[in-house]
């Protein structure tokens, strides 16, 4: 054996032991306690090229000490990344993650089960069914519900609306979709998930009908003269798509209403739950997906309102067999299933072959924090949200554009005295940029009805009033200090 191959074999023993272990660890613990306070910033200052330059060297050839590449990831790794268990930050719909599923992902991957077949994750495959049974008992879905992990929602909606193709079209799959194919309907406000599978479906983006929204919801009464208008040039449908928690807004769809106009027309419903699914979870807010259990199919991602690392997601099917359908290409080397038997393996119902069981760690969360209290997390970062609402509404310097259905608020500086909406906008988008490369605290900003707005979406138990005080001083500041005299 030559030397090379001879210390990295005893290089991959050392690595296996506790203090190698620990000083991986030790890096995740400073890192939770150093964003404790509040201390620090939230996100980098530094440019890309910056960064790139950092890293910018030659392919390394030879083995370093552990400890040196754990030195490397604290001084070059740790210190510009976005740091999300901040309590000030506010941007994306991305985790300040549960810490018992941050601590998963490691025996996630050195236990390496692989999900698409049992044989490769015994134990794993059961988890996932376990998991998924409850997503669906939570939806109301009956026992021959079933689903599958993704590795998002947008994975989760092109799964959904492939086994709508399948249903819609059952040909499709060795013949293609011809010339005519169905239309799919969605809201105005739905994510761009739903247009990209469209196109990726061979449905064409074409062939998308969007509903018009009325409150940041859509308007009901619009998808129904959409449909009768289609119904009426003999248009097919294939599925109308709803959306529980939108970007922009984290606004909910009227599931039960839109769910009877799709009953009485025979069509499938889709609900876009990846943000607002989890509602379910709470008692307070449950209302808000009303309804649910009339999609035919749902996206549904824990790695956004149920705080897990990225990622995780599901969609769930009212009836299995749905998703079997969409998926109906047999690897007979690999899927078992006796004759009139369900199979275990999730490989007959998923787009992916390798996959990590990312089920394992909502398993542990829910194991180690209980169902309950992730309701009350949702109602939490809820109720943080209204609470931000709440102090802007008294501001005259700031103009809230909607009242929080979810942890998502829209707002706008508005200023001292009043400018043209054009100048507005400018300003804030400006705006939104230099309080981030500051430091003190992170938001996003959008479009809204036209308008840039800025948005915050509340990810992080740790934000508290004082936080939220915090940031809207340090916007209104900054604004002043950028309006034009
Ligand atoms: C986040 C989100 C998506 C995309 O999900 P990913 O997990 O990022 O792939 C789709 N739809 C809605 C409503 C979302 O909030």
């Amino acid at each position: 054996m030559n030397t090379r191959l001879s210390q990295l074999l005893a290089d991959l023993e050392q690595d296996t032991s506790a203090d190698v272990a620990n000083a991986f660890a030790g890096l995740v613990v400073d890192y939770f306690a150093a964003t404790r306070t509040g201390d620090g910033r939230v996100s980098t200052a530094s440019t890309p090229s910056e960064i790139a330059a950092r890293f910018d060297e030659p392919l390394p050839q030879s083995s370093r000490p552990v400890a040196e590449v754990i030195a490397r990831l604290e001084r070059d790794v740790l210190a510009d990344c976005n740091r999300l268990m901040h309590p000030r930050s506010m941007g994306h719909q991305v985790s300040a993650p549960l810490p018992a599923a941050v601590w998963t992902e490691a025996l996630t991957g050195a236990l390496n089960q692989s999900g698409a077949v049992w044989e490769m994750s015994p134990v794993g495959t059961i988890i996932e069914t376990q998991v998924v049974r409850w997503m669906c008992e939570l939806a109301g879905y009956g026992p021959g519900a079933g689903g599958t992990f993704t590795s998002g929602g947008t994975e989760a909606t092109f799964a959904g609306l492939l086994a709508a193709r399948q249903a819609a079209l059952p040909d499709a799959w060795t013949q293609g979709v011809g010339a005519n194919p169905p239309v799919v309907i969605c809201g105005e406000h739905a994510h761009y998930g739903v247009a990209r599978a469209v196109g990726e479906l061979g449905i064409g983006t074409g062939n998308t009908v969007v509903v018009p929204s009325r409150e940041h919801r859509m308007d009901v009464d619009a998808l129904e003269r959409t449909i009768g208008e289609l119904v009426r040039n003999r248009r097919a449908i294939m599925a109308v798509v709803a959306t529980a928690g939108s970007t922009a807004t984290g606004s909910f769809d009227d599931l039960d209403a839109i769910g009877r106009v799709c009953e009485a027309q025979g069509l499938w419903l889709h609900v876009d739950g990846a943000h607002g699914a989890s509602a379910l979870l709470s008692s307070r807010h449950r209302g808000r997906v009303a309804g649910i259990a009339r999609a035919r199919s749902i996206a549904w991602d824990p790695h956004k309102l149920m705080l897990m690392p990225l990622t995780a997601s599901v969609v769930l099917v009212r009836e299995e067999r749905d998703l079997e359908a969409a998926f109906s290409q047999h690897a007979p080397y690999l899927f078992h299933a006796r004759e009139g038997e369900r199979a275990w393996d999730q490989g007959v119902r998923s787009f992916t072959c390798s996959r990590r069981i990312d089920a394992l760690k909502v398993w542990v969360a829910i194991q180690r924090y209980g169902a309950l209290a992730l309701g009350s997390l949702y109602d939490h970062l809820c109720a943080t949200a209204q609470a931000l609402f709440d102090m802007l509404e008294t501001r005259p310097d700031f103009r809230v554009l909607h009242a929080p259905e979810s942890n998502i608020l829209c707002f706008r500086y508005v200023g001292t005295r009043h400018r043209p909406d054009a100048e507005l906008d400018a300003l804030n988008l400006e705006l939104r940029t230099r309080y981030n490369l500051g430091g003190d605290g992170w938001i996003t900003s959008t479009v809204l009805g036209g308008r840039r707005v800025l948005r915050v979406t509340m990810m992080n138990p740790r934000t508290t009033s004082a936080d939220l005080a915090r940031v809207v001083d340090g916007l209104s500041r900054l604004g002043a200090d950028l309006e034009p005299r």
